[in-house]
């Protein structure tokens, strides 16, 4: 049984906000450092839609929950490690001195912060679209694109760019792209699709139609159904909180929607206030997001280690 938080006089030398792939990652590096460290998470992690997770080191095809469970199983054994199941609903301070607040209450003081918040996708507004995301409707087909086994695959045009991502999704199996009121490319994209072999449709989809989660036929608003195993989109992208903006970490526009600057240690604009994974780098997945994890948590470590030894 973990004590209760609010129990501890001292300050936590860290505290973790989001335990998923980043954050997870980042407490382990502080856990084997030999501090106190205290994981924050509200259980929601990007790919809960998915029912498995692919191209991790070791655990391609893994459900997602699973994954994360067993990581937080090896962090359990380290003494020094806190989970608290909760939300943080705000954090404020200084470096040495940040106060974390939960939703349900309590508060937490910790030297450091990281941010391991990940962020959430905004999905378009289509019938049958958002039950079947992480299933028959995706975003990155090196997650998830083998696996239909080069059956019929369509792109949704949410963006003019969107061209470029069929033009790539024909490597895992023919290729539509549906326009759905988005202008038709130019001449020069037209001839790039027309090389790589994809149909366009200029058409708008009525509603994305199969049993249960999976896509078994677009069906477009005149009425014609085509065969489709899975559409493709690239949803643009928000924080799944607003702790780094209360924090007053910098933005940058990442490729999806806002991303945290960070420094090549995975530090802030904020001193003492690092952040990793989805919420902090332009390219996601699961790998890249517990690799920031490992900087952002090694060199907190060594932030810890190092501060106040130059004035002596
Ligand atoms: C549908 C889908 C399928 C995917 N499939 C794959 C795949 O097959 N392979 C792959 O490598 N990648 C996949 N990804 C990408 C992968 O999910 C992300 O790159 C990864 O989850 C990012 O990890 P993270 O730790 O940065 O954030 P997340 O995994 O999103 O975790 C963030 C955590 O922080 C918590 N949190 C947020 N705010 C607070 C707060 N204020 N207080 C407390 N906790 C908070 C959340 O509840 C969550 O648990 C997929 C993504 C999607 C959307």
């Amino acid at each position: 049984m973990q004590p209760d938080v609010q129990m501890f006089a001292k300050p936590f030398d860290a505290v973790v906000i989001g335990g998923s792939y980043a954050g997870l990652s980042a407490a382990m590096q502080l856990a084997r450092g030999r501090r106190n460290v205290a994981v924050i998470d509200a259980g929601k992690p990007r790919n809960r839609f998915a029912t498995a997770s692919h191209g991790f080191f070791g655990q391609d095809g893994a459900e997602p929950a699973r994954m994360i469970a067993a990581a937080r199983e090896k962090l359990a054994a380290y003494p020094n490690v806190y989970f608290v199941a909760d939300e943080a609903s705000d954090a404020r301070g200084h470096e040495g001195a940040f106060t974390v607040t939960l939703v349900s209450g309590p508060m937490l003081e910790a030297s450091r912060l990281v941010l391991a918040t990940g962020i959430t996708d905004i999905l378009p507004d289509m019938p049958g679209l958002a039950d079947r995301w992480g299933v028959s409707v995706l975003h990155c087909p090196y997650c998830h694109g083998y696996e239909f086994g080069g059956a019929p695959l369509g792109v949704l045009a949410t963006t003019p760019h969107c061209a470029e991502k069929a033009l790539m999704i024909t490597e895992w199996g023919p290729t539509t792209l549906f326009l759905n009121g988005q202008p038709m490319p130019d001449a020069g994209v037209l001839a790039k699709l027309a090389r790589r072999g994809v149909t366009i449709e200029p058409s708008r989809i009525a509603v994305l139609d199969g049993e249960e989660r999976t896509l078994q036929a677009v069906v477009l608003a005149d009425g014609r159904r085509i065969a489709m195993a899975a559409l493709y989109l690239t949803p643009r992208t928000v924080m799944a909180s607003p702790l780094a903006e209360r924090l007053g970490c910098s933005f940058e526009d990442g490729f999806f929607g806002p991303i945290i600057v960070t420094d090549g240690k995975k530090a802030t604009s904020v001193p003492g206030v690092f952040a990793a994974g989805d919420a902090a780098r332009g390219m996601h997945n699961a790998t890249w997001a517990s690799a920031d994890g490992v900087t952002a948590g090694a060199a907190v470590h060594h932030s810890l280690i190092f501060e106040g030894l130059d004035a002596a």
